[in-house]
């Protein structure tokens, strides 16, 4: 029996065939493609425009600068995520800070961050982690009482709504398209704005400040999208309908099936689409043995799980080198860190997959 892995991504003839007429046309770098990609994938998401970069994290750094905060201020961050959405502030000499999370959705808790912010607190990096919308009502609210900038972490939720609307487009949007995100360019990631101005600057950030023909007016990166990836990118933006539907049944099916004393599957919040970036469940005390032992039992079993995230933030090696858990206490993220286990949830598993992992799942809870 063949294992079945965490994720792999869904590429197909059309992918192959779109790539192949990028590396036939000379064109590699920051063309047509791309410029199509930026429109159709902002369409999609319902934002004025999109600004495509070379990935994920590059996106968040950019987003970030684009704000143009004095050195030291500081940017809240849920504690439980993935550890770019907090290096982000560190990249451009701002303090991170971190929130609470709910312990259900695993999405910032509107109060807790409420609580946490400061006079220095000029920004806040919400997630919509997993793939579920974090509360934008709450939050948005929170942000514009306090005078905060808002930067939405889309990494893991392409096509996520809330009441209809399409996470990216509340504030700003900062998206991945890595190989394990619900679409895929290989690396590539994209920034969403409704404002024209800061698409701009944006723009001109990403490739070293040149308004063109080598007239260099700020100080910029190279952060700019392959016409290669721009090409992959609009052959999977076609089909993303098709594969949140697939991760939605996918996650259905786990729901049904999944009845195991002590495990306890995702929580979906009312009016949001969660589009199962990772089906995530909590193994809690109830269950037999622990969540690393649960883990070894099914990789045995040829089915592979992984933990998102073993840790909050702070706890990071690297977060503790820099003091910035000196004082910090997020007990939801602490308890969840614990807890969570990502299962198999991605489009092209069969229905034998998921009758395997819901059969060896519910045995050894028996
Ligand atoms: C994947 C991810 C990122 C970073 O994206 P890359 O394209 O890998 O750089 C940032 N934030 C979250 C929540 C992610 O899951």
């Amino acid at each position: 029996m063949s294992s079945i892995p965490i994720a792999r991504p869904s590429i197909g003839e059309e992918e192959i065939r779109a790539v192949e007429a990028v590396l036939r046309s000379g064109m590699l770098v920051q063309g047509e493609e791309v410029a199509r990609f930026e429109d159709e994938f902002s369409a999609y998401i319902g934002a004025g425009a999109g600004v495509a970069v070379s990935n994920g994290t590059v996106a968040l750094d950019l987003a970030l600068k684009g704000l143009s905060l004095e050195q030291g201020s500081e940017v809240i961050t849920p504690a439980f995520t993935f550890i770019a959405t907090a290096n982000a502030a560190l990249y451009q000499g701002l303090r991170p800070r971190f929130a609470d999370v709910d312990p259900r959705t695993f999405n910032l808790d509107p109060e807790d961050l409420a609580e946490r912010i400061t006079p220095r607190t000029k920004a806040v990096i919400g997630v919509h982690l997993y793939g579920q919308p974090f509360d934008l009502d709450a939050v948005s609210e929170i942000c514009e009482d306090r005078g905060l900038f808002l930067i939405e972490d889309c990494a893991q939720a392409h096509g996520a709504e809330l009441n209809g609307r399409k996470v990216g487009s509340y504030a700003t949007g900062c998206f991945s398209f890595y190989p394990t995100k619900n679409m895929t360019t290989g690396e590539g990631g994209m920034i969403t704005t409704d404002d024209p101005e800061l698409g701009i600057r944006l723009r001109l950030l990403r490739n070293h400040g040149d308004l063109g023909k080598y007239n260099h007016v700020v100080l910029g990166y190279n952060y700019r999208m392959t016409n290669i990836q721009g090409a992959l990118g609009l052959v999977q933006l076609k089909r993303l309908e098709e594969f949140i539907r697939q991760r939605e049944k996918n996650a259905q099916a786990l729901d049904r099936g999944l009845k195991v004393e002590g495990i306890t599957t995702p929580y979906k919040a009312p009016g949001a689409r969660h589009v199962y970036n990772q089906y995530v469940v909590r193994v809690e005390d109830e269950f037999p043995f622990g969540r690393e032992e649960l883990m070894a039992r099914l990789q045995k079993a040829g089915i592979a799980t992984a933990v998102h995230y073993p840790k909050p933030v702070y706890e990071q090696p690297l977060y503790r080198e820099l003091g910035l858990n000196r004082g910090v206490s997020c007990p939801v993220a602490e308890e969840v860190s614990a807890r969570v286990m990502s299962l198999p949830v991605y489009p092209d598993l069969s229905d034998d997959d998921l009758s395997r992992i819901i059969h060896t799942m519910n045995a050894m809870g028996a």
